[in-house]
């Protein structure tokens, strides 16, 4: 069996990962870092970007320029509506009311299809690192993710090409990434990100991993500490300048990409600075942001937000039924866990200081590519017992629901129920199938509707219908419901795919292979350009600071390759971007030696002097 890579599809980051040999290792994304923004570009001249290329063309193409698109999946549009969601891109409803995202030219895109395109990038990656075609994934999602979230995560793999082995939680991949097989252990999985927040206790027996129970908010990341400080920054601009940045269309996001930067530095330094010129113009002329910013600052504006996790980390104790005392193992995941108030809190709340050993952006990716072995049967010293994430049921009279099948059960699974009908002589009994853990049925998702139909006429109470769930390995739910007395039954399969009908699916990998290969060169051709500009942007330099030790003859051949490769880099043709790279490169290096070559004569022909001039003195 080829190789299964694990895939960390994150909302503000994503990041993968392989086993070789047992021990998990991250592959690059390509560009530098090891884990690649969840962003997708759509630019004026038709391209599209995916990852660090697209994050950072955000500032001038906010329109078409889309984040957090994990926040969408599988998603109504009017479930959106309650949730403050900071985006610049606009979100609709489509004819079936699921939330989608359209750009500036007018088409929608699915946020399946979105992701589809993060994924592509990476099996892409995860393809030329390993050499081979890469077709099957482990990938993960919260653990508060729903049925219809998980199929949706799902669509996305397949349309991209991916063949999905497992959906695994995120905090179960992150205790995987820690735990020795045969080891009993309770994990608390602290997972505080861009856009999320969620708190896991996990217990492993026997190489057998459980998710004890998970809480969290949804609506609490890494963004609003970036919100709050891009307000403070604003304020204080207008207090000291009198301008007021929020009304102009590009500062506000030059601004938060500042925040942030700055918010990163405050996890290590006690102060930073923040410089944006020409931020904005007045009267005499153009107008700085120049400020600095304190830990302790930064520490006030989030500290309401760090605390209301406190009482959650309690109440997932309570909810897995230990005390901090049974905890062996927390384990940090997550950017916003850089953050050392973040830190402390955690340490406080459990009353032990977290494991460090493994870098937070990138335990659940390596998690995921051992779960990844595990399905393979690389390993075969642990096993993995998915359970159900959320509790299962149908509405009964007055919009309750009742469960059958609870969270946290162990797969496959098949639990039954009796109901009876509500008025006499009632023929038909609507089954709503539901997943969530609130009372009210409107509160929880629904996933299906179907009805049981000729039910024998009797008084209210008496007939008896049995409801059964089963769900397989794979999670897919079988409903069937019975007249216990005619024994007349109807069955559905609850296997939704995130507001995506089959054909659709379809469709979009058609679409996706096609577009796969130019994908692929458009990709290269950006990577290029990418290179070719910070070459010409250092070849332009040292022409510039370098004027009074180059020789008319080095000049001319730096200046000649750098309009070489400045023509090359306007074209489309990748070979003759790498040829004037290459020849930029050489003759960069050429030059460089030679002003070295020259700074040792003259200092030779210096220290000649000196020591002439010493005897000259006297001085030997
Ligand atoms: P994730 O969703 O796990 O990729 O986490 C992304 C979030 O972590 C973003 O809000 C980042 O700004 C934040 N983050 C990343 N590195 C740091 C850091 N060193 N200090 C504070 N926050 C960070």
């Amino acid at each position: 069996m080829s190789c299964i890579i694990g895939i960390d599809l994150g909302t503000t980051n994503s990041c993968m990962s392989i086993s070789e040999g047992g021990n998990a290792i991250v592959i690059q994304t390509g560009e530098g870092p090891r884990v690649m923004p969840s962003v997708v570009a759509f630019t004026p001249a038709g391209d599209k970007l995916v990852g660090i290329v697209a994050k950072r063309q955000a500032i001038t193409n906010p329109k078409d320029t889309i984040t957090s698109i994990k926040r969408l999946m599988g998603r109504k549009y009017e479930e959106l509506e309650k949730e403050t969601f900071n985006v610049s891109y606009d979100i609709i409803p489509n004819d079936k009311g699921d939330a989608v995202v359209k750009i500036g030219d007018g088409r929608t895109f699915s946020p399946q299809e979105i992701s589809s395109m993060i994924l592509q990038k990476m099996k892409y990656r995860a393809e030329e690192y390993l050499g081979e075609e890469v077709t099957d994934v482990v990938v993960t999602v919260p653990a508060h993710f729903n049925e219809i979230q998980r199929k949706a995560t799902k669509a996305a793999c397949t349309i991209a090409g991916l063949n999905v082995k497992r959906v695994l939680n995120e905090p179960t991949a992150a205790a995987l990434a820690f735990t020795d097989a045969v080891e009993r252990r309770k994990i608390a999985v602290f997972d505080f990100g861009g856009g999320t927040f969620d708190i896991s206790v996990l217990q492993v027996v026997n190489g057998i991993f459980e998710v004890k129970a998970t809480t969290g908010n949804t609506q609490l990341g890494g963004d609003d500490f970036d919100a709050c400080l891009v307000d403070w920054i604003m304020d204080e601009f207008k207090r000291e300048k009198g301008i007021d940045l929020r009304e102009d269309p590009v500062a506000p996001q030059r601004v938060r990409e500042a925040a942030e930067r700055a918010k990163c530095e405050l996890s290590t330094a006690l102060e930073t600075s923040i410089n944006l010129p020409f931020i904005a113009s007045s009267d005499q002329g153009p107008v700085h942001l120049e400020m600095s910013i304190t830990r302790g600052i930064f520490e006030g504006l989030i500290r309401d937000m760090v605390e209301s996790t406190r009482p959650l980390c309690k109440q997932v104790l309570k909810d897995a039924g230990i005390t901090h005392e049974d905890l062996e193992t927390v384990v940090l995941v997550g950017g916003s866990t850089r953050i050392p108030m973040v830190r402390q809190l955690v340490e406080e709340a459990f009353l032990q200081e977290p494991v460090h050993s493994v870098n937070p952006d990138e335990v659940v990716a390596m998690g995921a590519a051992i779960a990844g072995s595990v399905v393979s049967g690389q390993r075969k010293d642990l096993v993995l017992l998915d359970v159900t994430s959320l509790t299962m049921g149908v509405e009964t009279l007055g919009g309750v629901m009742a469960p059958i099948i609870a969270k946290n059960s162990p797969l496959p699974i098949k639990r039954s129920k009796m109901f009876t009908t509500a008025v006499d002589n009632q023929q038909v009994v609507g089954i709503h199938v539901l997943q969530g853990e609130r009372d009210l049925a409107e509160d929880n998702r629904s996933l299906a509707r179907f009805e049981l139909v000729g039910i024998n006429p009797a008084p209210r109470g008496v007939p008896r219908v049995e409801v059964s769930f089963s769900i397989d390995a794979n999670g897919i739910l079988f409903v069937n419901a019975k007249d216990a007395v005619t024994g007349k039954h109807q069955e559905m399969t609850v296997n939704p795919s995130g507001g995506l009908s089959d054909e659709d699916i379809r469709e979009l990998i058609r679409d996706a292979r096609q577009s796969r290969e130019s994908d692929r060169d458009r990709i290269k051709l950006i990577e290029n350009r990418n290179v070719a500009d910070q070459l010409i942007y250092e070849a332009t330099k040292m022409i510039k600071t370098s004027s009074d030790r180059l020789d008319r003859e080095s000049r001319e051949d730096l200046e000649s390759a750098l309009s070489e490769l400045r023509t090359a880099r306007d074209g489309t043709d990748i070979v003759s971007i790498e040829k004037a790279e290459k020849n930029l490169s050489i003759v960069m290096h050429t030059v460089r030696n030679i002003m070295n070559m020259v700074d040792t004569l003259d200092e030779k022909d210096s220290s000649t002097d000196v020591s002439t001039l010493d005897q000259e003195n006297g001085i030997n």
